[in-house]
């Protein structure tokens, strides 16, 4: 490809397709491209996808959108955090929040750090995480991230929304960036005697042709995997879940900013609290429960075994394709690799790809040129979050059904999370081992820390002495009011939502 191969054709029209096509109309506004979004009439989008990280923020601010354009019209809510509970059953361990840190944390985190270090060392501390952050006692008060103008310190947040009305919003903001829409079925990739995509045909009976071509077909990879043959590498060894079943319910009076996963016999359910209802999901694995089983454990789990409303079921494959970008095409989304929806991690690495390729495209002035790079970065990110993820599971101390067994003696995880989590029992500080396994490329040393001793990975309460006076050198009570206070500078959820609607 050279300087004037710049028409982009994007095969998708999921969230996938309107977050690549936005982030390619901003950042290339005044560079000549020429984008166009070709969405199936036929095949519909996933819909599901309703919980992100922190850094869909940015990827609003970047496009130029305010929350009170967005937010009231996905049925958005802030998400500071994750409630993990029923995935231990060590005493005092049964929940815990995986937190979106805030700039207050730095006064906190060390004593957590402290603490924990020496609590697998034998000493009697506080080492449960939800003692030391911020975003906790948000959840706890159910009050929203915003800041005030008083409080000088950033908090990180995320969001939880409709995925189809997103979808539907992006597509407007794109359309006024001058991305063009057609509806049309792919049904063939003619590829030219490189091995490049040359064009594609249409039910319809059209010719697309584009220079670049940015598959978002979804899990079909209709581009990168099916015409050009790009292996897929499953982790399905290391992940067992390939199904879910999925329920809307009432929403309550007053609701939390935090997604909620509770572990059940064969997965996790998530509940995702939106303005106008809950968003359910339990996530299981098809080969230790039937499809019909796991609906009746779910509806007992949320009150609904009496109940008619009706289910979606949902079959997914986890892992990620060898390369993203091969030849003149690049995945994004779930063509391109999905590792499953415990960390809500998907959109997150749609908004990475698309902005990492579009760095590395300019800089090679619009060749392959920095491909080896990129996709290598982009796979290290996809491992990160797999290790991140399998541990969950590996670490988790129920034994009720064969799935749980089956997960905490599960020897197929990779050489990576193996050391860390051999490091964390040889009482290590896990930091330097982070590094050397590349694995805070997306997840902290601090969410790992949390993952561990969230679950509760300490000797028991019985192998555990006093510490001294060096050992207790945090006093928690001082932390829990230093936290207090800081939230006394938040306003309750419920109202600064209401506040977006009326701005
Ligand atoms: C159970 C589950 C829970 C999830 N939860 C989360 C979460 O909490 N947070 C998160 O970030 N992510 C989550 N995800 C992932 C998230 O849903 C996806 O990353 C996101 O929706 C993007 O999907 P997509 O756009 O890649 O694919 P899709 O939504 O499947 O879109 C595919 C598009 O391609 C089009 N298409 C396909 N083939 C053709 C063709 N031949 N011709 C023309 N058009 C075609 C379709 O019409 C459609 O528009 C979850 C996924 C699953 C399975």
């Amino acid at each position: 490809m050279n300087k004037q191969n710049k028409r982009v054709l994007i095969l998708g029209g999921g969230t996938a397709g309107w977050i690549t096509a936005n982030l390619m109309a901003t950042h290339w506004a005044d560079k000549g491209f020429e984008i166009t979004l070709v969405e199936s009439p036929d095949i519909g989008i996933i819909g599901v996808g309703e919980g992100s990280t922190p850094p869909l923020k940015g990827f609003m601010d970047v496009i130029g959108v305010k929350e009170s354009e967005w937010m009231p019209e996905c049925n958005a809510t802030y998400k500071v955090g994750i409630t993990f509970k029923d995935w231990s059953v060590k005493p005092g361990f049964s929940e815990y929040v995986h937190p979106f840190l805030a700039q207050p944390d730095e006064f906190t985190a060390p004593a957590f750090f402290h603490n924990s270090f020496l609590r697998r060392k034998g000493i009697d501390l506080e080492g449960h995480p939800d003692h030391f952050f911020l975003a906790t006692e948000l959840i706890r008060q159910k009050l929203a991230p915003i800041v005030p103008e008083h409080f000088p310190f950033e908090i990180a947040y995320g969001y939880h929304f409709d995925s189809g009305l997103l979808g539907k919003f992006l597509a407007r903001v794109a359309e006024r960036k001058g991305v063009r829409y057609k509806t049309a079925t792919v049904t063939e990739t003619l590829l030219d005697a490189q091995g490049n995509i040359d064009c594609l045909k249409t039910a319809e009976g059209e010719t697309l042709k584009a220079d670049l071509y940015v598959d978002c077909s979804g899990f079909r990879g209709q581009l990168i995997q099916q015409a050009l043959g790009v292996p897929f590498k499953s982790c399905a060894e290391s992940l067992f879940n390939d199904s879910a079943v999925v329920f809307a319910t009432e929403q309550e009076a007053d609701y939390a900013p935090h997604t909620i996963s509770t572990a059940l016999k064969y997965g996790w359910a998530w509940k995702i609290p939106l303005t106008n209802r809950n968003g359910n999901g339990y996530v299981y694995s098809s080969k230790f429960v039937d499809d019909d089983m796991a609906e009746t454990e779910f509806r007992a789990h949320l009150g609904l075994l009496d109940s008619d409303v009706e289910a979606r079921r949902l079959k997914f494959k986890v892992g990620r394709v060898e390369q993203h970008w091969a030849k003149n095409c690049l995945a994004v989304g779930l063509s391109q690799g999905f590792i499953e929806p415990l960390e809500a991690t998907a959109l997150d690495m749609v908004q990475e790809t698309v902005t990492r390729f579009i760095e590395s495209y300019n800089n090679g002035n619009y060749t392959d040129q920095y491909r080896q790079e990129f996709n290598d970065r982009i796979s290290a990110r996809f491992d990160a979050v797999r290790d991140y993820i399998v541990c969950h599971y590996r670490i988790s101390s129920r034994t009720d059904t064969d799935y749980w067994i089956a997960n905490g003696t599960n020897e197929k995880i990779s050489p990576s999370l193996r050391s860390i989590l051999m490091s964390w029992m040889a009482g290590k500080n896990i930091t330097d081992e982070l590094l050397a396994q590349k694995l805070d490329v997306y997840f902290p040393n601090v969410s790992w820390n949390c993952l561990l001793t969230g679950k509760g990975i300490y000797p028991t309460q019985e192998q555990l002495r006093p510490g001294n006076e060096l050992a207790n050198q945090y006093k928690t009570s001082e932390i829990r009011e230093f936290i207090r206070r800081c939230a006394l500078n938040f306003n309750p959820h419920l109202q600064q939502l209401a506040s977006l609607r009326s701005q």
